[in-house]
């Protein structure tokens, strides 16, 4: 690494550059497929800011060094976005998780981890709306870059129709966006700046109703209707989970309180998948 760069970085923050940690870096959730996995870099280095100033500066220091930034969360996202093709500095998000409630929404870092959300929401008779099933580590700047949708996104749509404003930086500093400018960062994977925080709306701490129904998929696509959450599993899918042995559609209705147990079982099996990784708070 440029020694000039490598101290102009060390005196905004910690500069990691030990290659073990490196090589991590230059991957995410999934293996790059070995036809495409030639195109990857290792970083020229990874750094965490803490806070807006520590990321402008690094901003900075890129644009005078002419050295690409790749921002990443937790890098569950497995399309390879926060994976450097470049000679590149990773911009690691993660340090930057506070929030703090407000009747209706959520002010969240960038950093901060979904169902780490979801927990605090609760505790103030609020629910986020819509999160992802990676929630147990993805992060707020991860998921909203990608505008993914996810659990509650039947009925409330997309992370981004769930964004009430987002403050951005890039290299000319840091703004707030909101309305139709939304969408020039939402679903943008850090190419147009980088997300310090979002204001994100919630719903009341209402129960959900879970049925887990016995059909085919073709059925289950008219039983979804009006629902908040719907999930299908085929048998061989349920199988490898030893958790059935029928083609069973979840469906999910916001604000009633009874449901069947399997449909309890089901739904709170939502985030199975990452759930060693959850962090007990
Ligand atoms: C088991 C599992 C379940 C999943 N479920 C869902 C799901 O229900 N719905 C869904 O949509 N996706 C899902 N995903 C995909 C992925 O988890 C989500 O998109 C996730 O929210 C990405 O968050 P992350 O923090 O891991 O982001 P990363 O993977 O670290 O980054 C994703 C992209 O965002 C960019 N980025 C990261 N932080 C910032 C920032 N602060 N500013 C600007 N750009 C940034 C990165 O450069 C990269 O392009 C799932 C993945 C797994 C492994």
């Amino acid at each position: 690494m440029d020694g000039a760069l490598h101290s102009a970085l060390s005196r905004v923050c910690k500069v990691e550059t030990h290659p073990a940690v490196l090589w991590i870096y230059r991957y995410d959730f999934l293996t790059i497929p070995k036809q495409l996995s030639r195109f990857v870099k290792t970083p020229i280095c990874v750094v965490q800011p803490r806070n807006d100033e520590e990321v402008i500066e690094i901003l900075e220091i890129a644009e005078r060094f002419e050295v690409p930034i790749v921002p990443r969360g937790s890098g569950t996202s497995g399309y390879g976005g926060c994976v450097p093709l470049e000679n590149s500095i990773v911009l690691d998000m993660k340090l930057m998780a506070n929030f703090s409630f407000q009747n209706d929404s959520v002010i969240a870092d960038s950093g901060a981890v979904w169902q780490e959300l979801e927990r605090a929401a609760k505790r103030h008779g609020r629910s986020l709306r819509v999160y992802p099933s990676s929630a147990t580590v993805s992060t707020v700047g991860g998921w909203i870059a990608q505008n993914g949708y996810g659990i509650g996104s039947l009925k409330y749509g997309s992370v981004m129709e769930n964004v009430e404003w987002l403050e951005v930086a890039d290299f000319r500093g840091i703004k707030r966006v909101d309305g139709e400018r939304l969408k020039y960062y939402v679903g943008a994977y850090g190419t147009t700046g980088i997300i310090l925080r979002a204001c994100i709306k919630l719903r009341d701490d209402s129960p959900i109703r879970s049925e887990a129904l016995e059909c085919s998929f073709e059925e289950a696509i008219n039983k979804i209707e009006g629902a908040y959450h719907a999930n299908f599993k085929d048998k061989r899918h349920l199988a490898l989970e030893k958790f059935g042995e029928k083609d069973t559609l979840l469906v999910c209705y916001e604000g009633e309180d009874n449901g069947s147990e399997f449909g309890k079982r089901f739904w709170e099996r939502r985030l199975y998948p990452l759930r060693a990784l959850t962090t007990e708070r």
